[in-house]
């Protein structure tokens, strides 16, 4: 039996086209996971599409039917990180007495025992083959409260629907990130972030904790009641104990209207300060080797407000630098070019589909972006829709991504950090001719009272997130190989090297492991200047104290949790 796992590639998705794009000559590869390797499973098996356009099969069991196989294989959603498990160190609790069952059993024979939410995090931060508590069958809303404006949910439930059951209350989250396939559990406790300067990480929304602890049992905490403590446990990466319930506070439901244009590089930078004050939720996408600056900004918008919505021409029309591009390079390449085909592909797809040809050549990487600068060009305009789809956004397909999070002054006064090092990043990928695909996301969020959040500040202070990306459009295991260490190596040496006077940490969900062990220094000495690590590796020793909840990747970062013998 194998237990549940989250990927995209189901017949049907984009995944499926692109493989029918392939067989047709489109592309030198399709992409798909290799599911004779990996198997699915969960019963309640729910397929959704999301806002990136992909369909993702949940992380929630089924029974395949073959009792025989006794390990299962778990996958991150980008097909990166992948551990293998025996079923035994496999457990899908249904309640909280069942969890509670489970953590003192492997608490007592140090079994490890890590918390697993949906997988999607780009690290597999949540992976740990020696044993996994899966919380996919913990998914109940709890309790909804109207007056105070908070919702209590298992933490196993999507952030999907969490956003759907509080539609017809007439509430919504107050922020989210770009999916929303994510359990509330990994949500939180890898905090995350949407944009918006004002906007904090999903945690600081966090009221209430229930977490079954290996240490100290059931616990209960609270914004009121509990202080330092609770906040640490808001964003521990699963590590202070397994999160059952969650207690977040919503708002009221809003439309927002979102608008989309290009701008310079020039007319960016002179132009974020205003952008970001003006606006509640604003992003900036660069593309490497072109001038242009793709802005997305969203603001709340009275129901009865008359609003433009998009802008002019077919859905075709707008996807015609992308389509023009395919033909183009199909007609260098002998293979046959469908129109048909290409007119059913979404826009993360076309991308996907274009750098396949050759993802690792830059002359090929410049064509490619500069059709996708293009293309949201004519793209520009408005749209007006709930906050809870506009907040959410086309990611694109499998890939690497590396973030990192800094301080860049206050919500007053921007020390501008956040452009000098767009600058010094896009100038250094540009003469080091490294194929960064397209976009570099940059948002920002104000601070956090969460300290083991990188945007740990008070709700004045400013961070920026900056993300670089390489997507990995084929499943040739050379071309992903090839990918993997470039990216791992080059891209992200450079992102670290122009961030560490800055003290850029990486979200949590996209820290890889140091591939050299004085890289591993280094993060280390980071980390330490800008993480709480000592208080929180004593939490850890008094709710965590045989280290089951961890993981390798944890244990190098971190370290270990530090004995704590006084009650
Ligand atoms: C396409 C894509 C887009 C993304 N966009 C964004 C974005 O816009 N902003 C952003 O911040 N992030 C983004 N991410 C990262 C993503 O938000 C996080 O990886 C995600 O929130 C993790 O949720 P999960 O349920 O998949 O958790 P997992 O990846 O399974 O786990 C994440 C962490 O949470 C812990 N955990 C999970 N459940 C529990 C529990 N019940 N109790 C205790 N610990 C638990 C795990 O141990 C692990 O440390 C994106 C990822 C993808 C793939």
């Amino acid at each position: 039996m194998i237990q549940g796992i989250l990927r995209k590639g189901i017949s049907g998705s984009i995944i499926g086209r692109a493989h029918q794009a392939a067989r047709k000559g489109f592309a030198n590869s399709s992409r798909s996971f290799d599911t004779t390797s990996v198997s699915i499973l969960s019963a309640a098996a729910l397929m959704v599409t999301t806002g990136a356009g992909y369909i993702i099969l949940w992380n929630k069991k089924q029974d395949d039917g073959d009792d025989d196989d006794d390990t299962t294989d778990v996958i991150n959603w980008s097909g990166t990180h992948k551990v293998t498990i025996a079923n035994k160190n496999y457990w899908e609790p249904e309640s909280i007495e069942d969890v509670e069952r489970i953590v003192k059993d492997c608490h007592k024979r140090g079994q490890s025992l890590r918390p697993i939410g949906s997988s999607l995090s780009p690290n597999g931060i949540a992976l740990n083959g020696n044993g996994m508590i899966s919380m996919a069958n913990m998914d109940k809303v709890l309790k909804i409260d109207t007056e105070k404006k908070t919702i209590t949910v298992e933490a196993g439930i999507p952030v999907r629907l969490v956003v759907e059951a509080l539609r017809p209350h007439n509430l919504t989250l107050p922020n989210l990130a770009s999916i929303a396939e994510q359990q509330m559990g990994g949500f939180t406790q890898i905090g995350a972030h949407g944009t918006g300067m004002a906007v904090a990480p999903v945690d600081e929304y966090v009221t209430k904790l229930k977490i079954v602890t290996p240490g100290r049992g059931t616990i209960e905490l609270s914004k009121e009641k509990d202080g330092r403590l609770f906040e640490l446990a808001r964003v521990a990466l699963g590590l202070l104990g397994v999160v059952v319930e969650i207690t977040m506070e919503c708002m009221s439901a809003h439309l927002l209207v979102e608008h989309t244009f290009v701008l310079t590089r020039k007319e960016a930078i002179s132009r974020k300060d205003q952008l970001l004050k003006e606006h509640k939720h604003t992003r900036f996408m660069w593309i490497p080797y072109t001038d242009a600056v793709i802005v997305v900004t969203n603001d709340p918008i009275d129901q009865d407000t008359p609003h433009n919505v998009s802008a002019s021409g077919t859905d075709e029309e707008k996807k015609k630098p992308l389509t023009d591009l395919l033909q183009e390079l199909c007609i260098e390449n002998g293979q046959e070019f469908s129109s048909d085909d290409a007119k059913g592909m979404g826009f993360g797809e076309l991308r996907d589909t274009l750098l396949a040809f050759a993802p690792l050549d830059v002359t090929h990487v410049k064509r490619c972006n500069k059709a996708e600068a293009n293309f949201w060009k004519s793209n520009e305009g408005y749209r007006t829709l709930p906050s809870d789809e506009l907040l959410q956004f086309d990611c694109g397909g499998q890939q690497w991504v590396y973030e990192v999070c800094f301080p860049s002054g206050t919500l007053e006064n921007n020390d501008n950090s956040d452009t000098t090092f767009m600058e010094v990043l896009l100038q250094k990928i540009e003469e080091k001719n490294i194929p960064a695909h397209s976009p570099i996301e940059q948002r920002w969020s104000c601070g956090t009272s969460s300290p083991m959040s990188p945007a740990a500040g008070t709700a004045e202070s400013l961070y920026t997130w900056v993300g670089v990306i390489n997507y990995l459009p084929s499943d040739d295991p050379q071309q992903r190989k090839d990918i993997t260490k470039l990216f791992n190596t080059d891209y992200t040496d450079l992102v670290r090297h122009i961030g560490r006077p800055l003290k850029a940490v990486s979200h949590w969900a996209k820290l890889e492991e140091p591939t050299s062990v004085w890289k591993a220094v280094e993060l280390k000495s980071l980390y330490l200047e800008r993480f709480p690590i000592t208080e929180f590796n004593v939490a850890r020793g008094i709710y965590d104290p045989n280290n089951i909840l961890s993981n390798p990747l944890l244990d190098l970062v971190l370290g270990k949790p530090i004995p704590h013998d006084q009650e």
